[in-house]
């Protein structure tokens, strides 16, 4: 017991005072936080309020004006990139691929941190992309191209090619915008299911704040690059939350969903704007 508690609070991903940006401006200011091993945590915030930016740092995809990420036990950017890649998998919010590639073209580039540049396509490299095709359903899309995918299917190629990775964490920035609702659902029912099964750390940032308490362990509210709030779901997320998080008066209540406890928040109307103290 006393080894599984200990398992559970492992620090996998930690960053601290973590300052980010692009030409003059910080987009991202002094942000500490910490992912456990095998949690889900969701990031959530406005447009605009840097949790793209800071996904992509905690990718390792872009380079750290001030504080310091640390991956394990160890500075992320003091360990070899190929270390890094093998062990975090970053889907973006939205990546451009060559339409006539097709799904088992796709997802076999997943194992590229893991093969040298000479290396052939090795055993272990087609067993990891077939499980990769098999854990998202999409063994039967295998020699399809790209372009013969629809949205839902196609997000699912992505989220395959990053399976085949084989990576400790993922990272997913909005996979579910511009889904319809049941392609959601399947979608979200799907992480859950290879955290469940691979014990898989999920840091994603989502829009749709009902998902992002219903799917989490762990929720981060980012304001104008700053942490707002940081904890268990249930604990953090309030009606006071969305309003300074958004500007948003808004419904929110416990409900049981699917047999679970939940919180769902309903927007109700743009919270009146102070102005000095008058309201
Ligand atoms: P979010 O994902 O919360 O909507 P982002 O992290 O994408 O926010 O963006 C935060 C801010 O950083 C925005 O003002 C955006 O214009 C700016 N920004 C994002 N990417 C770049 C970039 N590559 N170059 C310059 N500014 C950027
Ligand atoms: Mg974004």
């Amino acid at each position: 017991m006393q080894d599984k508690k200990q398992k559970e609070e492992e620090i996998i991903l930690r960053a601290a005072n973590l300052t980010l940006g692009y030409g003059a401006a910080d987009i991202v200011k002094d942000v500490s936080l910490s992912i456990r091993r095998a949690e889900i945590a969701a990031i959530i915030g406005p447009n605009g309020s840097g949790k793209s930016t800071l996904l992509k740092a905690l990718a390792r995809l872009l380079p750290i004006r001030s504080g310091k990420i640390t991956l394990g036990n160890a500075d992320m950017w003091e360990q070899p990139t190929r270390q890094v890649a093998q062990r975090v998998a970053f889907l973006p919010q939205s990546a451009d691929f060559p339409p006539d590639i097709t799904v088992m073209e796709l997802v076999r580039m997943g194992r590229l941190p893991h093969r040298g540049f000479w290396d052939g396509f090795s055993r272990k490299d087609a067993a990891a992309s077939e499980a990769a095709l098999r854990r998202t359903g999409l063994i039967p899309f295998a020699r399809r191209p790209l372009r013969a995918l629809s949205g839902g299917e196609r997000q699912r190629v992505r989220l395959a090619m990053a399976l085949a990775q084989e990576p400790e964490i993922l990272l997913l920035d909005e996979p579910t915008t511009y889904l319809d609702i049941r392609h959601q659902l399947a979608l979200m029912e799907l992480v859950e299911h290879l955290h469940d099964t691979l014990g898989l750390t999920v840091v994603m940032v989502l829009h749709d704040l009902n998902q992002a308490v219903r799917y989490s362990h762990h929720l981060i509210a980012l304001t104008d690059g700053r942490v707002m709030a940081d904890g268990a779901p249930e604990e953090v997320f309030t009606r006071d939350l969305v309003r300074d998080l958004y500007g948003v008066e808004s419904l929110v209540r416990d409900v049981e969903l699917a047999g679970r406890r939940t919180r769902l928040c309903l927007p109700e109307r743009v919270a009146q704007e102070k102005e000095g103290e008058a309201v």
